[in-house]
């Protein structure tokens, strides 16, 4: 008999209850219930549509095709970045390569050295791009394909896969290190019968990949 748990009616794996047969650990809640909770618990194919709220910069929509999740990674960081960058990238890069242009004499030594400047000034615009218009966009629509979309402003980076293919979601954490200091990111991964794992990534955001990857099991658990 398949148990459920009782927040949000997806099923739990065998795997995930107490020795004792007590408990039962939901992955996706990162919740704890006792098993009688769980077998009392309604499917999630019995409950009417969810009403939980998505998080802060999510939005969702859904209709009888498929589904629309946008998630928002403007960052109050943006304020900051535009003109740390304007006076970086604008200063390392005027003075590099804005001065040889201007006087028309081009100096191989001196553009070498600013090979770094210019890698560091396009990686620097990306973030700031991305804190300011960025959106990650996950839809699945008629023709079957599940896409996740990054970018902004009508630019967009597009990953696709079958829908059908695509079996299960859940939170991952990833921590860096970086001199003594760690920083911490979350991505949703979604776990393929063929083929590499898709990865959502929502940057400090917890809530919003534990709101996206449970909502992707919710589908695909009704799906079937
Ligand atoms: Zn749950």
């Amino acid at each position: 008999m398949t148990i459920h748990c009782p927040e949000c009616g997806l099923p739990i794996l065998p795997t995930e209850i107490t020795p004792a047969g007590d408990l039962a650990y939901c992955r996706l809640c990162e919740r704890t219930s006792t098993v009688d909770a769980c077998r009392a618990a309604k499917a999630l194919a019995q409950r009417p549509a969810s009403s939980e709220a998505p998080p802060k910069g999510l939005q969702f929509t859904e209709s009888l095709t498929g589904f629309q999740v946008v998630l928002s990674t403007a960052s109050w960081v943006a304020l900051i970045l535009w003109p740390f960058m304007l006076v970086w990238a604008g200063g390392s890069l005027g003075g590099i390569y804005g001065t040889q242009i201007k006087s028309g004499q081009f100096n191989w030594m001196l553009s070498l050295f600013g090979l770094p400047f210019l890698v560091g000034s396009v990686f620097l615009f990306g973030i700031a791009f991305m804190s300011t218009f960025g959106r990650v966009i996950v839809e699945s629509g008629q023709d079957g394909l599940l896409r996740i979309r990054k970018g902004g402003l009508g630019l967009y980076w597009t990953k696709s896969a079958a829908w059908m293919d695509v079996v299960s979601a859940e939170v991952v954490e990833e921590t860096k290190r970086r001199k003594g200091s760690y920083t911490i990111s979350y991505a949703c991964v979604l776990t393929r019968r063929q083929g590499s794992p898709l990865q959502i990534d929502t940057g400090a955001d917890r809530e919003q990949a534990a709101w996206l990857a449970r909502y992707l099991a919710g589908r695909i658990y009704l799906r079937r």
